[in-house]
C-alpha cells in the first residue's frame, strides 16, 4: 500500500494556517474549540473528507467522523475507527493531533488507491476540545463518545467568559446531533507525535505504545507558624518550607527508589505555594502538589505511601502539622494485544523498524480503550518538543508512520 506523503504533507500545511501564529522559529496554531480558527480547520477537514468520497456525521459536541464504507463492507459490521484532534494549545506545533487525522484520512485513500476491500467501514475522527485550553480539562470527545461523560453535562462546561461549549460550538456551526459512541468500533487506533525522544534515539519511525500512564496527584498541605526571621531564634521556629523541602527531597527519594523495580515510574512535586513568601518572614504555610505515574499501578501505590510516611516523619520530628488529600487518580490503560499486533505485522510489511514504548500522556486513545481494542501509535518528534511552534516530525517520518497505520487499519478492517 502506497501513502502519499505529498498529499499528507500538503493537508496538515493547509490545515496549520488556521490560526497561525507569527513565530522566528518553527510554525506555530492556536486553534480553540469553537474559534474562527477552529471552524476553518473543521471545514477545510470534512471538505478533505468528502473529496475521498467518505460521508459525514456531526455530533451534539461536535465530534466529526467520516465513513468510508465501499461495496465490499457490511454496512452493519462495527467500523474500525482512526484519528485524534484539531484543536491545539495557544501557540502550540501544527503536528500534535493534526497528524493523527490527517494520517487517518491519508490511510483511507491509500486503502483506496491500493484497492483494498475492506469487510468492515473505516471511520476517521476528529474528536472536540482534547487539549481543555478553552472548556477545561481536556479529552471532552471522547469523554462523551465513550460516556464517562454526558452530552448536555458536556455542552454546559463554560469558558472563562461564561459561554457553554454547546453555545461556542451552535456559533461556529459544529454542534450536530446524538452522540458518536466509541463503544460501536471494532477497534481503534490514533496516530500520535511522541513529544519525547525515544523514537529520534532510537531512530525509528513509528512507536507501538504498549500502554498508558497511571497518574495520581495528592494536594499537601504543611502549616508552621509565620514568625520574624530576625527576632525568632532557631529553635523557636515552626517554619513550614525547611519540613516541606524534606518532603519534596523524600518524594524523590521514594520514586528512585521504585525506579529500580519500574524504570518509568515518575515523581514530581511541580508546585509548592509559601506563605506569606517574603524575604524576612518564616514560612507559615506551604501548599504543594504531588504527581506520581507508570504504567504499573503499583509504583504509584508505593511512593503515595511513601509520602504518607514522610509527612508522619516529619510531623514527629517538628512542630509542624500535615494534611495529604488524594483528589485524583487514574489507572493505567493497557493498550489492545490486537491492534498492537497488527501495528508491528503492519511495520514488518512495509519494511519499517517499530519499537515498544510506553506513554507518559493519555491522548483520546486513554478513553477508547475503555470500551473497545485500542492502540496508539507514535511517531518521532524532534527533540522530543511539543506544545510549541518548535514542534516537528520529518515529512518522511509521518508518511512512514502513516504507512504503518494504514496497514494496520487495513489488516482489521479486512478481518
Ligand atoms: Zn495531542
Amino acid at each position: 500500500m502506497r501513502v502519499n506523503q505529498q498529499r499528507l504533507r500538503s493537508d496538515i500545511e493547509s490545515n496549520a494556517e488556521f490560526g497561525a501564529v507569527p513565530t522566528d522559529e518553527g510554525r506555530g496554531r492556536t486553534v480553540l474549540t469553537g474559534s474562527e480558527a477552529d471552524r476553518r480547520a473543521r471545514e477545510f477537514f470534512c471538505e478533505r473528507l468528502r473529496d475521498a468520497g467518505l460521508s459525514i456525521t456531526i455530533d451534539e459536541v461536535g465530534n466529526i467522523v467520516g465513513r468510508w464504507e465501499p461495496e465490499s463492507a457490511d454496512p452493519d459490521a462495527a467500523p474500525v475507527a482512526t484519528g485524534s484532534h484539531l484543536d491545539s494549545v495557544p501557540e502550540g506545533g501544527i503536528f500534535d493531533g493534526p497528524l493523527g487525522v490527517y494520517a487517518a484520512l491519508e490511510s483511507v485513500r491509500a486503502m483506496q488507491d491500493a484497492g483494498v476491500e475492506p469487510v468492515r467501514p473505516v471511520e476517521v475522527v476528529n474528536f472536540t476540545e482534547e487539549e481543555g485550553q478553552r472548556f477545561g480539562g481536556g479529552l471532552i470527545g471522547s469523554a462523551v463518545a465513550v460516556g464517562e461523560l454526558g452530552v448536555a453535562e458536556a455542552l454546559d462546561i463554560e469558558d472563562a467568559d461564561g459561554i457553554p461549549l454547546g453555545d461556542a460550538l451552535a456559533d461556529i456551526g459544529y454542534r450536530g446531533d446524538g452522540r458518536v459512541d466509541a463503544a460501536d468500533w471494532d477497534a481503534w487506533i490514533e496516530l500520535h507525535i511522541e513529544q519525547s525522544e525515544r523514537l529520534e534515539d532510537a531512530a525509528v519511525p513509528a512507536g507501538v505504545v504498549t500502554s498508558i500512564v497511571g497518574l495520581s496527584r495528592c494536594a499537601v498541605e504543611i502549616t508552621g507558624e509565620a514568625d520574624h526571621a530576625g527576632s525568632t531564634l532557631m529553635d523557636d521556629r515552626s517554619d513550614a518550607l525547611a519540613a516541606a523541602s524534606e518532603f519534596v527531597l523524600d518524594v524523590e527519594r521514594a520514586t528512585n527508589e521504585r525506579g529500580e523495580v519500574s524504570e518509568t515510574a515518575v515523581g514530581t512535586v511541580g508546585k509548592l505555594e509559601v506563605s506569606p513568601n517574603a524575604p524576612n518572614v518564616i514560612a507559615g504555610k506551604v501548599d504543594l502538589t504531588v504527581d506520581v505515574r507508570d504504567v504499573a499501578y503499583d509504583s504509584i501505590e508505593y511512593v503515595i505511601d511513601e509520602a504518607e510516611a514522610s509527612l508522619d516523619r516529619i510531623e514527629a520530628e517538628r512542630p509542624v502539622e500535615t494534611a495529604l488529600s488524594h483528589p485524583w487518580d487514574r489507572k493505567p490503560v493497557e493498550m489492545s494485544e490486537r491492534c498492537r499486533a497488527a501495528l508491528h505485522d503492519a511495520g514488518a510489511d512495509a519494511d519499517l523498524e517499530t519499537l515498544d514504548l510506553h506513554s507518559g500522556a493519555g491522548h483520546d486513545t486513554m478513553h477508547v480503550a475503555a470500551v473497545t481494542d485500542a492502540a496508539l501509535l507514535f511517531a518521532p518528534s524532534r527533540d522530543g518538543i511539543s506544545h510549541n511552534p518548535r514542534e516537528w516530525t520529518d515529512w518522511t517520518d509521518c508518511a512512514d508512520a502513516t504507512r504503518v497505520l494504514a496497514g494496520a487499519l487495513a489488516d482489521l478492517a479486512t478481518e
